[in-house]
């Protein structure tokens, strides 16, 4: 098949060439969040020709998104649009060769066999442990390479995981950092630059990855301060464990765990609680905002009902039940809120 002349800049580049750009367009690429760098990885993506891209994410856009995360504009915040659909579009509008899969979704225990099955790489654009160690488990019991990437103030870490032949990030961190202990975006800020160091390198490495290029893996675990001016890659190779729960044991602890009734998180830093029912309900948003319209304000999208019960609470209502109340950091006071509104 004749490679599309868009891509000329790529095949034109020796390491890449006719042949691996025709990898790039045959690959299958899920990305677990859309936010800074999740936007970033989705763009290089896209424009680099990769066939199929898995888009997930549980969150809409909000005004502060705007700084950094780069396929969102104003429109898509005042209309509270979910990120997974905003980004499909404008990925839509950049390569209309490159099919984009979103999906509105929180990775959990549950759906994280489904979600990430049927790709050859998995990128994380995440901003927390939990979740990592979750596509980790996945990712070595279905032998899926993975990139883990974060950022948080002026620095970044990336690191490439190839299940059996790596360490995977479980051999490098045993169990996730408490809560409250690392900073957040949310609480120590981010420049939206470090965010592009951290994709741009994830991205180069998935396209060697991709293209079957694994002698110029870079491998090592790179941190950088790019406000300090420092950059630092150590080597890990030998930091494969054979009691590691994951890779060595088999025992995935993250993927295997049963969820309660309600799946209920605090959102660091954000004063808001998440109520995620296990069984996917099917809900009415219009029969929905018939109902709650007269206890509060509401508006409504295609994808998501917003419902202020009072000052200060404002209640994002998904139509698989799940539901997401800012205002709060209180799990007894949301709850009481999820039933006395949702009745379930
Ligand atoms: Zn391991």
């Amino acid at each position: 098949m004749e490679i599309p002349s868009r891509y000329s800049r790529h095949t034109r580049f020796q390491p890449i060439g006719e042949a691996g750009q025709q990898q790039l367009i045959n690959s299958r690429v899920a990305i677990v969040g859309l936010g800074a760098l999740g936007t970033v990885l989705a763009n290089h993506m896209v424009r680099s020709g990769v066939g199929f891209i898995r888009i997930i994410d549980r969150d809409f856009v909000e005004e502060s998104n705007l700084q950094r995360q780069i396929l969102y504009d104003e429109e898509d915040a005042n209309l509270h649009t979910p990120k997974a659909i905003a980004a499909a579009s404008k990925l839509r509008l950049i390569n209309s060769l490159v099919e984009i899969e979103p999906h509105i979704a929180d990775l959990n225990s549950a759906n994280a066999e489904q979600l990430l099955s049927n790709v050859d790489l998995i990128l994380d654009g995440t901003d927390n442990f939990t979740v990592r160690f979750l596509i980790n488990d996945v990712a070595i019991k279905h032998q899926i390479p993975w990139i883990y990437g974060g950022a948080v103030s002026s620095r970044g870490v990336s690191y490439t995981i190839i299940p059996d032949q790596t360490p995977c990030l479980r051999c490098l961190f045993h169990s996730a950092p408490a809560l409250g202990t690392t900073d957040t975006c949310d609480t120590a800020g981010v420049i939206g630059t470090i965010i592009h160091v951290v994709a741009s390198f994830q991205a180069t490495e998935a396209m060697k990855l991709l293209i079957g290029d694994r002698d110029h893996l870079q491998g090592r675990m790179n941190q950088w301060d790019l406000w300090e001016n420092h950059y630092s890659s150590i080597d890990v190779s030998k930091a494969r464990k054979v009691d590691c729960p994951a890779c060595g044991k088999h025992d995935y602890e993250y993927l295997d765990a049963v969820l309660d009734e309600e799946w209920i998180q605090t959102l660091c830093g954000r004063d808001s609680v998440q109520i995620h029912p296990v069984q996917a309900t099917s809900l009415s948003l219009e029969q929905l905002e018939q109902k709650l319209q007269a206890l509060g304000d509401t508006t409504r999208n295609r994808f998501l009902l917003k419902f202020a019960p009072s000052a200060h609470i404002r209640m994002m209502i998904f139509p698989d039940g799940r539901v997401m109340i800012q205002g709060t950091d209180d799990i007894v006071q949301a709850k009481t809120l999820y039933a006395k509104y949702l009745g379930m």
